[in-house]
Formats: C-alpha cells, sequence, structure tokens
C-alpha cells in the first residue's frame, strides 16, 4: 500500500466516470430518512461484488461494509450519509430526480458513491492492505435520527474501530479546495416545541377568556432577546421560532396556541443554558398572563461537531498532499448541524469539508430546489479519502 498521495489522487481522477455514474444514479433515485432502501441494496451489492463482510437493515436501512486487510494495522471508519430530501427538483437534467418531492440536495448522493468506490479501490488492494476499514453508510442524517441507533446497534464496537474519518460536500467551497477545522465546526441542534394552553371564548370578552395568542406573541419576541442576555458575547448561539400554530377565526380566542423552532450553538454549556432558559422563560411569561406554557425537546437533537486536534491535523496534511498546501483552508464554523457529532463523541477523528461549487459560481445553498453540485469536486473528495484511509490504517506511528 506504499502509494504516494499524488498516486491516490491520479487514482481517483481515473474513477471520475464510474463515480458521476454511480453519484447520477443515486441523484436519479433519492429517498427520504429511514426510507433508503434502494440505496441499501445498491450499496450492499456493490459491497459485496468487491468481497467486503456486508450488514444490511443496521438501523433500519443503514449499511455496514467491513474490510479486511491481508496485512496488520488499525482498525478505521469511514462514515457517509446517504438519505435525500422532501423537495422537488428545478435542475432539469437526465439524471434529475424521478421522485416527485424527493430530492438529494445536500450532496449525500455524492458521499454515498465517493464511500462506495473508496471500499472498491482498497478491496483491490487487499493484499497489501493494512488493518480494517470499516464502511459506514448511516441513513436519515437529514432527521439528525441515523447516527444514535447505529451506534447502538455497535457499528464502532465490532470490530472496535479506533478512529472514524468522513466528509460533507460543500457548494460554498470551489473545486479543489478542503476546508479542515479543529474545534466546534458545526453547531448542536436542539428542536424545541412550546405549548400555551389558555381558555379559549368570544373575540368580544376577551377578559372572560385567557388568550394563549398574546402569551405566545410574548414568548417569541422574548425569546430572542435571551441569546443576548443570556450567552456571553464571545460564545454564538441562535434560537429561531420557525413556526405557529393557531387560532380558527378572527373573532374566536383560541384555547391553545403551539410555536415550534431550533437552538443551534458551539459550546455544550451555552447549549444546557439556553435549553432550561427558554423553558423557565416561556412558563413564567405564559403565567404572566394566567395562561400555560409546555415546553418539549424531541427529535431532531445533536451535539456540535467538534473535531479533536490530532486527528483534525493528520487529515490537513493528507488533504494538502492531494490538494496542496494552498488548496486547504480551516474557515470559519458553520451553523449547520451534522449527527456525524455522535461518532466524533464516540471516538477521535476528523469530519471535513470539500468544494463541489458550481464554475459559475452561481451557488444555491444546499437544501434549496436548485442545488446543483459541480461533480468535478467528486475526485478531490475520493482522492484525500483514499489518502486518509490508506494511512490512517497503517500500524502506529504513522
Ligand atoms: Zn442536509
Ligand atoms: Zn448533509
Amino acid at each position: 500500500m506504499a502509494k504516494t498521495a499524488i498516486e491516490w489522487s491520479q487514482e481517483a481522477h481515473r474513477r471520475r466516470e464510474g463515480l458521476v455514474a454511480l453519484r447520477r444514479d443515486f441523484h436519479r433515485h433519492p429517498e427520504l430518512s429511514f426510507q433508503e432502501r434502494r440505496t441499501a441494496e445498491v450499496i450492499a451489492e456493490r459491497l459485496h461484488a468487491a468481497k467486503l463482510e456486508v450488514r444490511t437493515g443496521v438501523a433500519k436501512t443503514g449499511v455496514v461494509g467491513i474490510l479486511r486487510g491481508d496485512r496488520p494495522g488499525r482498525t478505521i471508519a469511514w462514515r457517509a450519509d446517504i438519505d435525500a430530501l422532501p423537495l422537488t427538483e428545478r435542475l432539469d437534467a437526465p439524471f434529475s430526480s424521478g421522485t416527485p418531492g424527493v430530492m438529494h440536495a445536500c450532496g449525500h448522493d455524492g458521499h454515498t458513491a465517493i464511500a462506495i468506490t473508496l471500499a472498491e479501490i482498497l478491496a483491490a488492494r487487499r493484499a497489501e492492505m493494512p488493518g480494517t476499514a470499516v464502511l459506514v453508510f448511516q441513513p436519515a442524517e437529514e432527521v439528525i435520527s441515523g447516527a444514535e441507533p447505529m451506534l447502538a446497534a455497535g457499528v464502532l464496537d465490532e470490530p472496535r474501530v479506533e478512529e472514524v474519518y468522513g466528509l460533507h460536500l460543500t457548494t460554498l467551497t470551489p473545486v479543489g479546495m478542503v476546508q479542515v477545522r479543529s474545534g466546534p465546526t458545526m453547531a448542536s441542534a436542539d428542536t424545541f416545541e412550546i405549548q400555551v394552553t389558555g381558555r379559549g371564548g368570544h373575540g368580544a370578552m376577551p377578559h372572560l377568556s385567557v388568550d394563549p395568542m398574546i402569551a405566545a406573541a410574548n414568548i417569541v419576541l422574548g425569546v430572542k432577546s435571551l441569546v443576548a442576555a443570556e450567552v456571553a458575547v464571545q460564545e454564538t448561539a441562535v434560537l429561531t421560532v420557525g413556526q405557529i400554530v393557531c387560532g380558527t377565526k378572527g373573532n374566536i380566542i383560541p384555547e391553545t396556541a403551539t410555536m415550534r423552532g431550533t437552538i443551534r450553538a458551539f459550546d455544550e454549556g451555552v447549549r444546557e443554558q439556553l435549553k432550561s432558559r427558554l423553558t423557565a422563560y416561556a412558563v413564567d411569561i405564559a403565567r404572566a398572563y394566567r395562561a400555560e406554557a409546555r415546553v418539549r425537546f424531541e427529535g431532531g437533537a445533536t451535539p456540535a461537531v467538534v473535531n479533536p486536534e490530532a486527528p483534525t491535523e493528520f487529515v490537513r496534511q493528507c488533504a494538502a498532499s492531494v490538494v496542496g498546501e494552498a488548496g486547504v483552508y480551516e474557515g470559519g464554523p458553520v451553523m449547520a448541524s451534522d449527527d456525524m457529532s455522535l461518532f466524533l463523541r464516540e471516538r477521535p477523528g476528523c469530519y471535513f469539508r470539500v468544494g463541489i461549487q458550481p464554475a459559475d459560481r452561481r451557488v444555491a445553498p444546499h437544501h434549496a430546489p436548485e442545488f446543483e453540485m459541480n461533480e468535478d469536486g467528486l475526485p478531490v473528495g475520493l482522492g484525500v479519502a483514499l489518502s486518509v484511509m490508506h494511512r490512517a490504517l497503517e500500524p502506529r506511528p504513522r
């Protein structure tokens, strides 16, 4: 396995055609979180053909491929997410989504294609390969629900994984550039629901009712200032109410008002403080208007993605050897979240970003129906992944 980074990069570029075809196949057949049945079938088929040990139905629709090299070495996992989003694609291409209302608008089709091709290239060199590579294909990242059951199913324990790596493609970064950042790099996410209960009645006689809408309106205005009041200025957090549901008619005071929103932060202490202050604040404001508030945090919760120093520096070196020193940059953290954070809480490793910006720089954001990737970024991602895996698998010292 004594290949140099340049050779890995050339190998990745030789695979471009197959990589693009595979990505387009997933793009044409997107599947929502925990419904990735066809996707899982294709993954399992390819891994079987490459003679990996394959586990299917892990956390419902997840797949794990285990590749044991013939030389002694370390056990390293590569994690890719595989699900699509509930969107109707605007792009008109032969490989555009064939499923109305479902679209790969985050690049997970590319993540899946890269991870499969990575497995195939490593498998073809099994005789020279040290250690054991564990390819983790995780479902349901978009609803922040797939990582937890995969970890519970023991994907890092059997065999015992020492480090875990992965990449996210990004249209914010030009092709040929790789963003590698240590410390907090993606925000935590907590989804909340506040239900305010009052007493319904006639709109002309509010004094005989308890209007939950007045309480809800004050809560929405107030929670915005919670961040300013509770979070130190050098920390970062966002608290957004994205939905208010209440009422049926202009002259009826409803009985309940429901609000839903999200909290994003990088520091675990800030995260916990905002959650507890939001709860206390909503309850007390509702009480001030004689109503009652109940705050629930449910589903879609994940800590911040935090990359530890040493494996991050290792990835930085691997990336630089593939794209050159000028191609690697640190950049800032992003407020988006990813449940790769749960893997990185269990094992050291690094989650980094690879550029797929369209050549004309007309960038549609991820999760937009106009989202489009520059496929020239796929072999770059594969090249870095190959460099990371083959060096990480070597017995220490690497
Ligand atoms: Zn996404
Ligand atoms: Zn994503």
